[in-house]
């Protein structure tokens, strides 16, 4: 289907010697048609002509006005790709959805196989490949291991206004890479792409382009919004975002609605209401498969084929769930309640439209995010119930009532702790505006915020704040450092992280021994990357896990760590509480804690062969469950490149040796994140820590808590309104802490108490020393060193 053709240059700037050559594409008429509404297709000439003018352009416009679906495809018709500019054009989306369904209408407007994508674990690239779309992290790994990205003829980098981390480095590291390019007379192309969104942070910084690069603004063709406050701001805006649903499609002519909520569970809660009260249109085909996964009746769990507790006698043979959906609770006194309230009587509604309310956000399966843009129609209301993807990455086609809540919810962290906490906030001004406008997209529209005019006037802020400022750097820093880029404050961020953060990032690394303090410049060493360090850097997950990984091929234990680092890399795996079958009943494996669940979780999964049915009957996510095969998979591959390493088609369970050396790595790994007991009495067991001043607690959902163990180690602590809550735990054994981690002990005189004394035993003279561990001077008991 592709026909180059060659025309002459227009001569005008003198970088640019080559002809250009312009592909032309065949589009369905249908596509074509749709493109022809986009407003950025009038500006296509001049976005050719600024790249080819200048090396870094910006292209600003509001969402939706086809910036990321057609400027990758204006540069391959421009010939970026073809013989004469060869090199892949890519483009990176700082969230795997946008990767993935971008990619895919690309390839359907284009109408051509080489358009690819590739995300952390999975991706189809081939060397056919033209354009690769892809999430930003993956880019920032290619740099890795070639700083000039030689493969590259121009990269776009999409949805710079969202901030992402991972995103302000890339623009940071191109803005270096650009100019080496362009030496080597082999110009890489730079397109950063914004909605109308506080882009002075990229043009007018003079630390990141020495001249500021020019901007196109697409002009939005944007009708006009009317936007509705609420007089007063109720606290629960799930059920004022219902209501005002309900009295919407009761009252106003039809339309399609887009409501903002926060998360998971409240979407569903929404949908659950909605459907429960416009029920017409809940017998579409699609919906009920939808229920059908969420409602997970009570079933007998059994684990038969994989059961990795030795200890069976105390442990029936089929256990009954209670399978409580977690939010059946609220929905109860939604219902209740809401009879109170004469304005949203749940009516059986009759001569209006029927109504289709569906989900959107990140964690649902490609197929059913991609329904709600197959499901516009006359015949109903659509009603899509989004987090915040909706508000930039995702435009939703016919959108004329906006519900939105104004709040968002985030993760929040502190680098002097490097304790996280997730929690609902209000959004920006710039949020609130940029949601508001997709009501506006296809006709004039109207949107309901559920706040007052004075929360928006005193209590939101103007911008969000970029994330590099919210979200630990570990990673980032070690790649930097492996980048030779050693003062980390130097390098030229849009928005520059704290020291704070860059410190506490830097501590770590250090107590990994991934980073080792090196020359010292200007009265401080500067610390560069070690060997280790420069191995866990290949491996795409956090220093720590990577580290992880690294100790467990040397002891043989790797099948159980790539199991485990995959798990806790790619979030939450429990839908609802963790099955009793699940959870170790004794001995060692009850000693690996919460690793152990995760282990008996995956395991127990592939040996009842792997689907989707088995996962629900057992709270788990199958999304999480299939990434962590990916993962591991991957995972296992970049290990096998130095190590022997080969992935067992399925997991066996640990031996209690297994089970040791897993407790012992875990311990050097997480050598900063022990807790000891203090006082309690199982479930008030507090724990002090040198993380925070406090003393903690272990989670509930843990399976350690309440069993008083001396000694633990956590992964993450979390603020909760009942006190901080340590969460992924095992047991530690008090001797490995001055064996495993002497280098956060003190240690007493060789000489001192107790003296030396033969050993009968190994016949040597053996010194038996006391040490303390740590910041809080815990006293251990003597060990032979
Ligand atoms: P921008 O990047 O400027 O926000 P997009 O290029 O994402 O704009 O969207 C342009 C148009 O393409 C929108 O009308 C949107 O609805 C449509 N679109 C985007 N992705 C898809 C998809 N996967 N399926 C169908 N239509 C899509
Ligand atoms: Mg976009």
């Amino acid at each position: 289907k592709l026909s180059v053709q060659k025309q002459p240059a227009k001569g005008k700037e003198k970088n640019e010697r080559k002809p250009v050559s312009y592909v032309s594409i065949e589009r369905d008429a249908e596509i074509q048609e749709a493109r022809l509404q986009l407003p950025i297709l009038g500006e296509e000439q001049v976005i050719v002509e600024k790249i080819t003018e200048h090396d870094i352009v910006v292209i600003v416009g509001a969402t939706g006005s086809g910036k990321t679906t057609q400027v990758p495809q204006f540069l391959f018709e421009a010939g970026y790709g073809s013989d004469a500019i060869p090199g892949l054009i890519g483009v990176t989306e700082p969230r795997r959805v946008a990767a993935i369904t971008t990619c895919q209408r690309v390839k359907k407007e284009l109408n051509i196989p080489n358009v690819s994508y590739q995300i952390r674990y999975e991706g189809d690239v081939t060397e056919d490949t033209k354009i690769k779309f892809m999430t930003d992290g993956v880019l920032l790994r290619e740099l890795q291991s070639d700083f000039l990205l030689s493969k590259y003829c121009v990269v776009v980098i999409d949805e710079a206004h969202e901030r992402s981390v991972n995103t302000d480095i890339l623009i940071g590291m191109l803005s270096r890479v650009v100019p080496l390019r362009r030496k080597q007379n082999r110009p890489l192309k730079l397109i950063i792409m914004s909605a109308t969104l506080r882009v002075t942070d990229f043009t007018q910084n003079s630390t990141l382009f020495a001249t500021p690069p020019p901007v196109v603004d697409v002009g939005a063709r944007q009708h006009p919004v009317t936007v509705h406050h609420n007089k007063e701001t109720r606290e629960d805006y799930v059920r004022e975002a219902y209501k005002k649903v309900c009295k919407l499609h009761r009252t106003l002519p039809p339309g399609d609605v887009l409501v903002f909520l926060t998360g998971v569970q409240e979407i569903n809660r929404m949908i659950h209401l909605l459907r429960k009260t416009f029920p017409e249109k809940a017998a579409d085909e699609g919906d009920k498969e939808a229920e059908k996964t969420e409602d997970i009746s009570a079933k007998p769990v059994q684990l038969d084929k994989y059961d990795p507790y030795e200890n069976k006698d105390d442990s029936p043979t089929e256990v009954i769930v209670q399978a409580a959906a977690p939010d059946q609770t609220d929905t109860k006194e939604q219902e209740s309640s809401e009879s109170e309230d004469e304005d949203i009587q749940p009516t059986p509604h009759d001569r209006s439209l029927p109504l289709l309310a569906l989900p959107l956000y990140s964690a649902l399966p490609p197929d059913q995010q991609q329904r709600v843009f197959n499901s516009q129609s006359d015949d109903y209301r659509l009603v899509v119930v989004a987090t915040n993807v909706a508000e930039t990455s995702l435009t939703i086609p016919g959108i004329t009532y906006v519900v939105d809540s104004g709040k968002v919810k985030t993760k929040e962290y502190c680098p002097v702790t490097g304790m996280s906490q997730f929690r609902v906030v209000w959004v920006s001004h710039a949020s609130a505006e940029q949601r508001a406008g997709r009501a506006g997209r296809t006709g004039p529209g109207h949107c309901y915020r559920l706040y007052s005019t004075a929360v928006m006037g005193n209590v939101m802020e103007k911008h969000t704040e970029p994330e590099i400022s919210k979200k630990p750097i570990d990673g980032l820093v070690l790649q930097m450092k492996n980048l030779n880029i050693h003062r980390i404050l130097n390098f030229p961020f849009p928005t520059p992280p704290s020291l704070s953060l860059i410190e506490t990032a830097e501590k770590e690394l250090q107590f990994l021994d991934l980073l080792k303090p090196g020359q010292t410049v200007n009265n401080t060493p500067v610390n560069k990357i070690t060997d280790l360090g420069k191995q866990c850097v290949h491996l795409p997950v956090s220093p720590r896990f990577a580290k992880l990984l690294l100790l467990a091929v040397e002891q043989n234990v790797t099948q159980f760590a790539l199991t485990l680092v995959a798990a806790l890399s790619v979030g939450h795996l429990f839908t609802g509480p963790i099955p009793a079958p699940f959870k170790p009943r004794a001995g060692h494996a009850r000693l690996l804690g919460d690793f152990m669940v995760i282990l008996t979780a995956v395991g127990a999964w592939e040996h009842s062969g792997a689907g989707q049915p088995w996962s629900a009957a057992h709270h788990l996510r199958y999304r999480a469950l299939i990434e962590i095969r990916q993962l591991r998979r991957q995972l296992a591959n970049i290990l096998a490149q130095n190590h022997s390493v080969t992935l067992e088609p399925l997991l066996k369970p640990p031996t209690p040796g297994q089970i040791t050396s897993l407790r012992r790595i875990l311990t050097v790994c997480l050598g900063d994140h022990i807790g000891k007991l203090e006082e309690g009495t199982g479930s008030t067991d507090l724990y002090s820590t040198e993380v925070v001043e406090e003393n903690v607690q272990l989670h509930r959902e843990s399976v350690l808590y309440g069993l008083h163990t001396e000694y633990v180690g956590f992964c993450s602590l979390e603020q909760e309104s009942t006190g901080v809550k340590m969460r992924v735990v095992f047991g530690v054994e008090e001797e490995w802490l001055p064996t495993l981690l002497p280098n956060k002990c003190t240690f007493s005189d060789p000489l001192d108490q107790p003296p030396p004394a033969y050993s009968n035993v190994s016949g040597e003279v053996m010194c038996h020393r006391t040490s303390t561990f740590g910041v809080r001077s815990w006293v251990l008991p003597a060990v032979n060193l």
